[in-house]
């Protein structure tokens, strides 16, 4: 697996975690817990350690993130799309955490927890998880990365609902929403193929996607994305990746998420990105379209 150097547009202060960056997360922590209330927290959010606030937080502020707080970003986008793909990618080249809700739920599944039996009826049936529960176990989640110094995040699956998004965005200024696109056709068979390694937890797919032109509309080529040896006797299928779920959870997709989009588009943060093809084609415009560079990869290219 290639490994990437840090962007080359995020300055250096933007990285290093302060004082200040540390009071914004604790912030984040407390105020997510599931007694908080949106409007309690706008009065006392505090205004210098969120430079972003009142400006319009498009592509130009990544080039001037304020001091001592890493990027905050999330990704939208239907199941199968790749949220999890590229928000690993980008989490790698930023040096930010990728925060999955979906594998903090299913870390939730796998324990004795009290939660467990709950949960996984209501995700092996496509439905989504309670508000509280998702911000319950993101508090968590975020409460363990401060007291091991992170900074920053890049969220994926999450927020899912306008009022999980209000929450966020009562709490923090989310800087970027990267809302990522693929025709439907792709998606159902990017689901299906889907193949997760049991021991570490890596993403394949044995899906082959080759979509015709057709009616102005181009082609597209998604090769599979296969286990490196050592995994390839240890892949599972994911309980709600069969066809019948995966359909619901895109009809949930429409209802309860689309209206997210929305949300983040009215206020300037939501980046469109119609995915080209696979890893190879569309990661580097991906990049290109947040204005990021990855020095890693072009010297592999260019090896
Ligand atoms: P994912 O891996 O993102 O597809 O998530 C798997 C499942 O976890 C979803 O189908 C939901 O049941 C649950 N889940 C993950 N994130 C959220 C969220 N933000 N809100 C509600 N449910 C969620």
């Amino acid at each position: 697996m290639a490994v990437f150097s840090r962007c080359s547009v995020v300055s250096t202060a933007a990285r290093t975690p302060t004082s200040a960056a540390a009071t914004t997360f604790s912030y984040l922590i407390r105020a997510l817990s599931p007694s908080f209330s949106s409007s309690s927290s706008s009065s006392t959010f505090d205004p210098e350690t969120d430079l972003n606030r009142g400006k319009p937080a498009g592509l130009g502020t990544l080039k001037r993130e304020p001091k001592g707080r890493n990027v905050q970003w999330a990704f939208l986008g239907c199941p199968g799309v790749g949220k999890g793909t590229y928000a690993s990618r980008l989490s790698n080249l930023l040096g930010v955490p990728h925060i999955a809700t979906g594998d903090l739920v299913r870390d939730e599944l796998a324990s004795s927890g009290p939660l467990s039996s709950q949960l996984k009826e209501i995700v092996n049936q496509g439905k989504l998880v309670s508000d509280e529960i998702i911000i319950d176990l993101l508090s968590k989640r975020l409460e363990k990365g401060e007291a091991k110094g992170e900074s920053g995040f890049i969220l994926d699956g999450f927020p899912r609902t306008v009022r999980q998004a209000e929450i966020l965005e009562g709490v923090t200024d989310i800087d970027l929403v990267i809302n990522l696109k693929l025709r439907e056709e792709a998606l159902l068979a990017k689901c299906l193929g889907r193949r997760i390694c049991s021991e570490c937890g890596g993403n394949y797919n044995v899906a082959s996607i080759d979509i015709k032109a057709e009616n102005g509309s181009p082609g597209m080529y998604m090769a599979p994305l296969p286990p490196p040896p050592e995994c390839a006797s240890k892949l599972i299928t994911r309980p709600d990746d069969t066809e019948e779920v995966v359909k619901k959870r895109l009809r949930i997709y429409q209802t309860m998420t689309q209206p997210v989009e929305d949300f983040y588009r009215s206020r300037g943060k939501l980046v469109e990105f119609d995915l080209p093809g696979g890893i190879p084609e569309s990661w580097p415009k991906l990049l290109r379209a947040l204005n990021l560079e990855d020095h890693d990869d072009k010297q592999s290219a260019a090896a």
